[in-house]
């Protein structure tokens, strides 16, 4: 299996593209052709693991399959995810069912893909290479996800850039409290887009390049632009389904919908590499919050990052350049060409256009709205009342935006709801959804002991520790010293 740059002129195989990262022409590294599903062999594969190393195996062959059942092995070890089988399914009724992906270390959906990345990292690098220094621009879950899956790894560094006031209290007290020996946290003034295109063109600045070179260092990614993060991603989507059949919810070969809380289009985008695969999904729902800019794609072929940009209770969501569309557009057209067309127009005049038959063809795969905070507020209250179940707020997202959907098209197929991240992690807005905004001016923290005297729904161990640990990483930067700050970090290790 060869991989390509989305822009063109680069082909490697899956290792190369793993420790790169990213294409030397700023592209993404995208299989060449999408592997088919063996259904018969699949059923018979009854746990996680098993499915992972099945999927894996179809992407990496430059792996061993020693290598990949030990990455697999070691990344879903008992005891890292707190419960049986890494995601869980619940059933809310006949039509409806929750996949939880917040069982990892760090209570987001991102420790899936974030504990394996390291694994495959490390089996990657040349035995010669330099250690490689991960750079991480975070919107408040990657960051954590990404400290806890590389801390202590030999032979690689991990810095995390997220913005300063634009994550929850608890992603950020999570990532100034980390420990390890080669990891490294600063806030930086900006958002999200700075801290992303800060850390982009620290990749492709041959100058920055060369400095770290020259310290025995190579730049990698563990952001989403990575394809060793959207592959772990691909296989809860085929796991759900299995187990959907397994436990007779679904007839063989039923559609299923997913819908999926977006930002950078990581993990819908691993949907569609399920689907593509033969995964029998009839659509991927986008919900978007107000940062709508991925969505309204969706419904118009039109991405027009010129708009405010706005805070909301869905932090890790707040995102104008989705990188991994990039992705998807190579995977409908098939055509560097116009990939690099749509690329430069966005970064030139802030927006691309697709043609007619692009767009309907994404059309046919992907359906897409958005929700507003006040909305997604409303939707905590009303799963929580309808279904006893708690919903963090980007869940709720989907939750929302899946309304809205059916009565739209008052399409009945069975769907399932990622969720993306355990309601502690976000328990302050989260209690005000429940009860009308009575505890607005509490303390955060508080907010966790509140949700829990009210709902009774179990705190995570290590969100409740999270106050008592000393704060390791206090720095807060500009924009424009990201480089001077990693160089500072390692010039003496
Ligand atoms: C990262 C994140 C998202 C968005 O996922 P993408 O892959 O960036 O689209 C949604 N919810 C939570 C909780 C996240 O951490």
């Amino acid at each position: 299996m060869e991989y390509v740059s989305t822009r063109g002129d680069q082909k490697v195989l899956s290792k190369e593209a793993i420790y790169l990262g990213i294409a030397n022409n700023g592209g993404l590294f995208t299989p060449v052709s999408i592997p088919k599903i063996d259904f018969e062999h699949l059923k018979e594969l009854n746990s996680y693991k098993k499915v992972a190393k099945y999927i894996f195996s179809l992407y990496l062959t430059d792996f061993s399959k020693e290598e990949i059942d030990d990455c697999i092995e070691k990344a879903y070890a008992t005891g890292k995810f707190d419960t049986k089988d890494v995601v869980e399914l619940k059933k809310l009724n006949s039509n409806l069912f929750a996949l939880e992906l917040w069982h990892g270390p760090t209570y987001a959906f991102k420790d899936v893909a974030l504990q394996v990345l390291p694994h495959l990292l490390i089996r990657s690098m040349p035995d010669s290479y330099k250690k490689a220094l991960i750079l991480v621009a975070t919107s408040g879950d990657t960051g954590k996800a990404a400290l806890e899956g590389f801390r202590d790894v030999e032979k690689t560094k991990i810095v995390v850039f997220y913005p300063s006031e634009g994550v929850s209290d608890v992603q950020k007290r999570q990532m100034t409290t980390q420990e390890g020996k080669n990891t490294y946290v600063a806030g930086i003034i900006g958002n999200f887009d700075d801290a992303q295109s800060g850390v982009k063109e620290i990749f492709t600045n041959p100058r920055y390049v060369e400095t770290i070179n020259k310290m025995g260092y190579f730049f990698t990614s563990a952001n989403s632009i990575n394809f060793g993060r959207l592959l772990p991603q691909v296989v809860y989507y085929i796991w759900s389904y299995l187990e959907l059949l397994r436990k007779g919810f679904i007839k063989e070969s039923e559609k299923i919908n997913f819908v999926v809380p977006t930002g950078n289009f990581g993990n819908i985008l691993a949907g569609y590499f399920a689907k593509r695969m033969g995964l029998p999904i009839s659509k991927l729902i986008v919900a978007s919050n107000i940062n709508s800019v991925v969505s309204d794609f969706i419904k118009t072929g039109v991405y027009d990052r010129r708009r405010e940009f706005y805070k909301t209770i869905s932090p890790s969501m707040d995102i104008l350049v989705a990188s991994n569309l990039e992705r998807l557009l190579y995977l409908v057209t098939g055509n560097f060409e116009m990939v690099k067309k749509y690329m430069l127009d966005l970064k030139e005049n802030g927006y691309f256009k697709v043609e007619k038959d692009v767009l309907m063809s994404i059309q046919s795969d992907f359906w897409g709205d958005f929700s507003t905070d006040f909305e997604t507020k409303k939707a905590i209250k009303s799963v929580y009342n309808e279904f006893s179940y708690l919903i963090d707020t980007h869940s709720a997202v989907g939750f929302d935006v899946y309304r809205k959907y059916k009565d739209k098209t008052s399409d009945i197929t069975k769907t399932v709801i990622l969720q993306t991240a355990n309601p502690y992690k976000f328990a302050k807005d989260v209690v005000n959804a429940l009860f009308d905004d009575e505890y607005n001016n509490i303390d955060p923290f508080e907010a966790i002991e509140i949700l829990y005297q009210k709902t009774k729904v179990e705190i995570p161990e290590g969100i409740k520790g999270l106050l008592s640990k000393a704060v390791l990483h206090p720095d807060v930067i500009e924009k424009d010293k990201m480089f001077d700050f990693i160089l500072e970090k390692i010039k003496d290790s």
